[in-house]
């Protein structure tokens, strides 16, 4: 009965060491200890031993019982703090949602304008925002001594281009026209979206980095009243219809003629409020017809062909569009901004 005892002991030890489930340490326990179990069963045989026998089985018997019980205490502790747990997984229990970002407002609103003029036929073309100074200013009909070269107004890096002069951030997308038309014959329509940076003080109103978009149609004549009729229906789809614009003559030194234009104010329609400074109209954007001095350095004709080209400040129409009064919040970081879009 001895050899049979400890034949069990080594049984039972081997399968609990394999096991490593709490479902099979829980079947081995019930095969092990339960009522119809070997060891129940001998226990009840003990009786019929010698009584010099009995005291010593007797023993055996509970050491057995007691090393099962301390393996199935190791085992539950094991599995209950490794990686298989010993608590149900409820799969209909809610998850936890990952944290997820979006797209930050100003790109969510020149996507808005991407798909307007898309939707006319425009292609989007982008450019390096590190320029030289020859795309930046001279093909673009600025002069040396134009006071937007000024160190005070752009930032000039520490690196040279080919001819020796300091490379800059990009003062506005203009450059990437130039660029765009190295490779491209009109008829074209380009809108070049992107970040430029200007030396500013900053304020509300004003940051040193801020997005443009700009836009450049050449085809054969093309005239004013293409331009106007084109940000009049640009203006209406973005802002809705009740929408009106004027137009001033400005100065620009790539475009001839130049203008700004004004779209009618958001807030009192018209009639003059304080954000419109009681005009009723709001400045949006500059425009005008393509220098004949930029179409030849674009190496296209100007006794064939003629262009407008227009730029829109990206972050004043978005602010306009979301109702936020400082253009420092888009640049901030700060996600009590962000989220809100
Ligand atoms: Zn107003």
């Amino acid at each position: 009965m001895k050899k049979r005892l400890e034949q069990l002991r080594k049984d039972a030890l081997a399968a609990f060491e394999k096991a490593t489930d709490p479902a099979s340490i829980q079947k081995l326990e019930t095969q092990f200890l339960g009522r119809k179990a070997e060891l129940a069963k001998l226990s009840k045989e003990m009786k019929a031993l010698a009584s010099a026998e009995r005291p010593l089985v007797g023993k055996l018997i509970n050491d057995i019982k007691k090393d099962i019980s301390d393996i199935i205490q190791k085992k539950k502790s094991v599995s209950k703090s490794g990686t298989q747990s010993s608590v149900a997984f409820d799969h209909t229990l809610p998850g936890i949602t990952p944290v997820v970002g979006h797209v930050h407002p100003i790109i969510q609103f020149l996507e808005k304008i991407e798909d307007i003029f898309t939707t006319m036929g425009y292609e989007v073309v982008e450019g390096p925002e590190l320029e030289t100074q020859e795309y930046n200013f001279d093909l673009l009909n600025v002069p040396e001594d134009h006071p937007s070269r000024d160190i005070q107004d752009t930032f000039y890096v520490d690196k040279n281009d080919k001819r020796g002069r300091p490379l800059v951030l990009r003062t506005h997308t203009s450059p990437v026209q130039i660029r765009a038309m190295k490779t491209r014959k009109p008829p074209v329509r380009l809108l070049v979206p992107g970040r430029v940076f200007r030396n500013e003080r900053t304020d509300a109103g004003h940051e040193s980095t801020f997005y443009q978009c700009e836009a450049l149609v050449i085809d054969r004549g093309i005239r004013v009243t293409d331009l106007i009729g084109t940000l009049e229906l640009f203006l209406k789809r973005l802002y809705g219809e009740d929408v009106k614009i004027r137009v001033r003559p400005h100065f620009y030194p790539f475009t001839e003629p130049s203008m700004d234009v004004d779209m009618s104010c958001l807030l009192c329609g018209g009639s003059g409020c304080v954000f419109c400074k009681q005009s009723g109209w709001i400045e949006t954007l500059g425009a005008g017809m393509v220098h004949p001095h930029v179409l030849v350095n674009m190496k296209v004709d100007p006794k064939k062909y003629s262009g407008f080209a227009f730029g829109l400040g990206i972050d004043r129409l978005m602010m306009l569009y979301y109702g936020v009064d400082d253009i420092r919040l888009s640049y901030s970081g700060d996600l009590r901004f962000i989220e809100q879009f």
